[in-house]
């Protein structure tokens, strides 16, 4: 069995991993796709200690800071389920069953989905979750963003300069995102807001040909025509395949203490899959160290 076992491997679990495996106990880290969700970044600008880098180059660099000690690093492997017996048991995907004394969950999170009918049906033939790595594809044509906090916004002023004109739909009367992007937003020719926009449809053919809504001001419907839907309505912790073995709030996000333990003794968790208020790589690495701290704490009271 590990001492340690850290389920998921973006750069809360990757800190985790470092932090027990430096304590000289059995660590191991099981994710389904390591690097997580920076794999999906294209610039980072925010990471202290180095003005850029990107997402793909820093996860290498993090892999292979944890490769410098001895972890059992699992990867394309999913947990299905979390049970305490005499020790901690994860199951997984290929029916195996992993034993720890303590595990950490960094399981993240992922994009929310806006439930409309043709976002199921056009996923990659049109309707798209990452700027990043889809914006190139819409070169020259017209898209939508979907949402107009923080991350809606940024995803308009980043593809504004790949594709020919961008409609931002906010379902609320005014934008959410921080004033700094929504000044930069409105120097940009190319991107037109419409506010109290409650999205009903995405039509299309063989792929996306148009979003319909509703102004929730005046009841009136509306259609434009374009080649891509970006959906950013926020991000859902990937925390389902926990069911009731650690509290979660009304997000579905993992309640943790000031030493990220969860309402389980032994179970700790960190990161963006926590509910913790922000978001962040370096936010998600500190606490992943402050878990794994927490953790080792438990083992040797234990
Ligand atoms: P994640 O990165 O989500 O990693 C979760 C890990 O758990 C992955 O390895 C995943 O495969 C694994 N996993 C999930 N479910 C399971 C399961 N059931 N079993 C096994 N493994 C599982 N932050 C910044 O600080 N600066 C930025 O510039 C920035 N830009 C961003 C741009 C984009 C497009 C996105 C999406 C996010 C950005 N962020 C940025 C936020 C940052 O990426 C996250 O805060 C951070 O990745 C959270 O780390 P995490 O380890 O908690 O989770």
């Amino acid at each position: 069995p590990f001492d340690i076992l850290v389920v998921g491997g973006g750069p809360a679990g990757a800190s985790a991993a470092i932090y027990a495996a430096r304590k000289g106990i059995r660590t191991g880290i099981v994710a389904d796709r390591f690097g997580g969700q920076v794999m999906d970044t294209l610039g980072i600008e925010n990471f202290i200690s180095t003005s850029y880098t990107e997402g793909p180059k820093l996860m290498a660099s993090v892999e292979a800071h944890v490769n410098d000690y001895n972890v059992d690093i699992m990867k394309s492997l999913q947990a299905t389920g979390l049970e305490k017996n005499e020790l901690f048991e994860v199951a997984l995907d290929n029916g195996a069953t992993l034993k720890s004394k303590a595990v950490i969950i960094s399981t993240g999170a992922r994009w929310r989905n806006i439930g409309v009918p043709g976002e199921a049906e056009f996923k990659n033939k049109g309707v798209a979750y990452c700027p990043h790595c889809d914006g190139p594809l819409f070169e020259g044509k017209h898209v939508a963003v979907i949402g107009g906090g923080n991350s809606g916004v940024e995803a308009a002023i980043d593809l504004a300069g790949i594709v020919k004109h961008v409609t931002v739909l906010e379902f609320l009367p005014e934008l959410k995102a921080d004033a700094v992007l929504q000044e930069r937003l409105h120097t940009l020719p190319n991107v037109d807001v419409v506010l109290n926009a409650q999205t009903t449809e995405i039509t299309g053919d063989d792929t996306v040909n148009g979003i319909s809504y509703i102004d929730r001001e005046t009841n009136d419907h509306h259609h434009i025509e374009l080649a891509g839907v970006f959906v950013q309505i926020g991000l859902v912790p990937n925390t389902d395949w926990l069911g009731d073995t650690v509290e979660r709030n009304r997000m579905g996000e993992i309640v943790v203490d000031k030493h990220n333990q969860t309402s389980l003794k032994g179970v700790f968790a960190a990161g963006d899959c926590t509910d913790t208020p922000y978001k962040q790589i370096i936010v998600s690495m500190g606490s992943g160290a402050t878990a794994s701290l927490g953790a080792f704490d438990y083992l040797i009271r234990n």
